[in-house]
């Protein structure tokens, strides 16, 4: 019996899938900052290369991926999709458990494929330098390794407590040749707005945000932005993963009835769900979304749909999504990559025409699903995939209860091996909910 669903270098996905072609109304258009009217891809200039900003609008249903990035791509795509044999055993469950496994790209999560693209168009268009935010240190590392591979100058803001908490993190970006910053620093107005109110902040991803766009808006020569989740263009470019799944599952001869992913700012969930989401879309199979979020940072399940700003300063465009506000600090939990306020306006709006649903989790539970998953599968999963990890199994554990065996693919968006720190905490009882 087959364990994992591999395929050739020669299926990796040629376009990626824009599901702006396929929902029902327009998603509502972002508003400009100052004058709150719809904004123009004039207005994104300062901040992304043309060809960017022409995919954040577009509206056709297929993107076609540049040879330059497939090559890319090549080192570690198509990733695996593996059934959880060990893991069904484990919990008795009539389930089929199969995760799409994002580990396996060099910084170790699924940001690489969206950063890749984002490099190569920068590096295109001539830009010289992308500043970019990172909380965990995922979109970071990306983020670095691909302005390394094109030839950029990389400058990271990371949130103050996962530079403290994740020194590793940091020594991987600097090794792929990033320059990294604690943020709030005193390098930008918004940081030093941020140090005036609260010396001792910890700082937040939304903050990170406002000072890497004030340092790309103000640099002189050639620096643009880059954001690694929330924006259509780089939900789009993560459709790789659950095109490369569509075809897995195919050779598993198995369809999903439920699709899992732990949503920060909605990108590998969108990425896994929405090439299942076009067959329903367009009148084929349906399948069961589920987005998991912390319990400590619920913008899904308990934020309001409206207009807000993606960062704290209030420097980038409003989109209408689920929001806690952009003031909102969470908690410090392990989880950094889910700790933002918003949510991806494409995720917000299918979650409000029902077509997905929101669980909120709390992280004990989650780490305790991710040990059975490592104790079981041999990968230990980053804490923000632990989110995943617990709804696949309360999901299998429900089929057990049921009787009914359920076929259930969840998205592993990364391994933890920066974060056993955090493993440690958990063992150590010291994690609170
Ligand atoms: C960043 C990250 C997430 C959350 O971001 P999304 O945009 O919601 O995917 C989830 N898992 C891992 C491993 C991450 O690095």
């Amino acid at each position: 019996m087959a364990a994992k669903f591999l395929l050739p270098e020669d299926r990796i996905p040629t376009t990626w899938y824009n599901v702006l072609a396929d929902l029902p109304k327009p998603l509502a258009p972002m508003l400009h900052p100052g004058t709150r009217e719809p904004i123009t891809p004039a207005d994104l200039e300062p901040l992304f290369p043309a060809e960017l900003i022409a995919q954040e609008f577009a509206t056709r249903a297929e993107v076609d991926i540049p040879g330059a990035v497939i090559d890319v791509y090549r080192q570690w795509r198509p990733s695996p999709l593996v059934r959880a044999r060990r893991l069904e055993r484990a919990l008795d469950t009539p389930a089929r458990i199969y995760f799409k496994y994002e580990g396996v790209s060099p910084s170790g999560s699924h940001k690489p494929n969206t950063a890749i693209p984002q490099a190569y168009y920068n590096q295109q268009a001539g830009v010289r330098k992308l500043t970019t935010e990172t909380g965990a240190g995922q979109w970071g590392s990306s983020l670095a390794l691909a302005c390394s591979y094109f030839g950029l100058e990389c400058e990271v803001y990371m949130v103050k407590v996962s530079y403290q908490q994740k020194p590793y993190r940091r020594a991987l970006m600097e090794t792929f040749g990033a320059t990294v910053h604690a943020s709030p620093s005193e390098l930008t107005e918004s940081g030093r707005a941020a140090l005036a109110a609260d010396p001792l902040s910890t700082g937040s991803l939304g903050l990170a945000i406002s000072e890497a766009v004030e340092a790309a808006v103000r640099s002189e020569g050639g620096a643009k932005y880059a954001l690694g989740s929330v924006l259509n263009h780089v939900l789009m470019h993560q459709t790789v993963i659950g095109q490369e799944a569509l075809l897995q599952m195919e050779l598993a001869e198995d369809y999903p009835d439920i699709l899992i992913g732990a949503a920060g700012g909605g990108s590998n969930l969108a990425g896994l769900a929405l090439p299942f989401l076009r067959d329903q879309l367009r009148g084929g199979r349906s399948v069961r979304t589920i987005a998991v979020e912390p319990a400590s940072c619920p913008s899904l399940t308990e934020g309001r749909y409206e207009y807000d700003f993606g960062d704290t300063a209030g420097l980038t465009p409003l989109a209408k999504m689920h929001t806690l506000g952009h003031d909102f600090v969470p908690p410090s939990i392990h989880a950094g990559g889910l700790r933002y306020h918003g949510m991806a306006p494409v995720i917000s709006e299918l979650k409000d025409l029902d077509l997905l649903e929101a669980r909120a989790v709390p992280q004990t539970a989650c780490f305790e699903a991710g040990v059975t998953f490592a104790r079981n599968e041999g990968i230990v999963p980053a804490p923000e995939s632990t989110h995943a990890v617990r709804v696949a199994i309360d999901e299998a554990l429900a089929c057990k209860e049921s009787g009914e065996s359920r076929s259930i693919l969840f998205s592993l968006s990364g391994h933890g091996h920066f974060d056993m720190q955090a493993y440690l905490d958990h063992f150590a009882g010291k994690l609170q909910d």
